[in-house]
């Protein structure tokens, strides 16, 4: 299938992209800043990188409102890295010996607690997977370690179509929080996280870049085997440039900061994003053909999750989904059925001619 015009784009990540950032970076492609060359092509040490990268970091804290008691990383790795990271810069906080607690409502934070099993104790707190990841374990019932140095959760997971409502109460242990397809969407309180990471590709920019947002008083407990280019705090010293970092992935990011701000920041799109949702959502819930199973209070706003309930018409819905130009919406393999991610780029038309497609679709089924 091609086209000759952009098209709706539910893709779960690498994601559709504000059109506007899209014509800047283009126009900017050849000659960016006066300079004769592509921002791609200068050092990351020149000072008119420094200053695009300056500013980005200040327009995402001023975006998320984080404190001066926070660093703001940006890595190489994705979510995945920090995965690992995260346990080699935390775990050796933990009161006796290594070890962080695990809440797991998917596949992302089970993996992040699968890998944290390398570095010390995963100890897994709640989990979800006995209801096949379509809800959340009542916080009641999790099973806090006393001697934990952290506590991992994840925020939205972007294959279940599974979203934490509020950020939960951990008490003092310090809570880690997986963003990479939230980040942005809704307003988040800083301070009930002291680490919160996201790789760029879902809400923000093209991959490359990872965002670490970490409070400062944990920097520096790193274990020895650590990689240098994870090593918080040698990331921290050299304003995350011990070598090379994505110089085009930040000033997309940036680009995409910009874009946010001028659409009234997080607030705003905030409100876009339930006004996309509950469209979807309550046209799926009065279907008699589509369905979801999650939890209506944990249904994700980013990641809409759906299956069709005759699954023979699986392949003529993708189909002709194609052919229309809204594009992506296969579910992940793990999951099957559909899922339509809907970030923040993602306009409140594309999702109005998703539900228009559904419905007719429905009609001549
Ligand atoms: C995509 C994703 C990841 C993995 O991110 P990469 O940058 O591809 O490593 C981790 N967690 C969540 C919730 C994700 O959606």
């Amino acid at each position: 299938m091609t086209f000759d015009r952009r098209i709706f784009n539910f893709a779960a990540g690498p994601a559709t992209l504000p059109e506007a950032v899209l014509k800047q970076a283009a126009d900017e492609m050849l000659n960016w800043q006066g300079l004769g060359t592509s921002v791609m092509e200068i050092s990351h040490r020149s000072k008119e990188f420094m200053a695009v990268y300056e500013e980005t970091l200040q327009d995402l804290r001023s975006l998320m409102n984080i404190p001066d008691t926070y660093e703001i990383l940006l890595l190489q790795g994705g979510g995945l890295g920090q995965n690992a990271a995260i346990p080699m810069n935390l775990m050796p906080l933990a009161k006796n010996s290594p070890k962080a607690d695990f809440i797991v409502t998917g596949i992302w934070s089970e993996k992040s607690f699968k890998e944290a099993q390398k570095y010390g104790t995963a100890n897994l707190a709640a989990s979800s997977a006995a209801e096949k990841f379509n809800t959340i374990p009542a916080r009641s019932t999790w099973q806090l370690s006393q001697d934990a140095a952290y506590v991992h959760y994840c925020a939205n997971e972007t294959i279940g179509g599974v979203e934490f409502p509020d950020i939960p109460d951990v008490g003092n242990t310090p809570l880690v929080a997986d963003i990479s397809s939230n980040i942005l969407s809704k307003k988040m309180d800083i301070n009930k996280c002291a680490v919160w990471f996201a790789g760029a590709q879902k809400n923000i920019g093209p991959s490359g870049v990872t965002i670490v947002i970490v409070r400062r008083d944990l920097i520096g407990h790193s274990m020895g085997i650590t990689p240098t280019i994870w090593d918080w705090a040698v990331q921290a010293k050299t304003q995350s440039m011990i070598n090379t970092p994505p110089t085009f992935s930040i000033y997309m990011a940036g680009l995409g900061f910009k874009w946010l701000l001028k659409q009234g920041g997080v607030q705003e799109i905030e409100k876009r994003n339930q006004e996309k949702a509950n469209l979807l959502y309550n046209f799926i819930d009065q279907s008699s053909l589509y369905g979801n199973d999650v939890t209506k209070k944990y249904r994700s706003r980013m990641n809409v999750t759906f299956f069709l309930k005759d699954e023979n018409l699986n392949a003529e819905f993708l189909a002709q989904t194609n052919a229309a130009g809204l594009v992506a919406l296969r579910g992940h393999k793990a999951a099957g059925g559909m899922r339509a991610s809907i970030y923040n780029a993602m306009p409140l038309e594309g999702v109005k001619a998703l539900v228009e497609f559904m419905c007719d679709f429905e009609r001549r089924a």
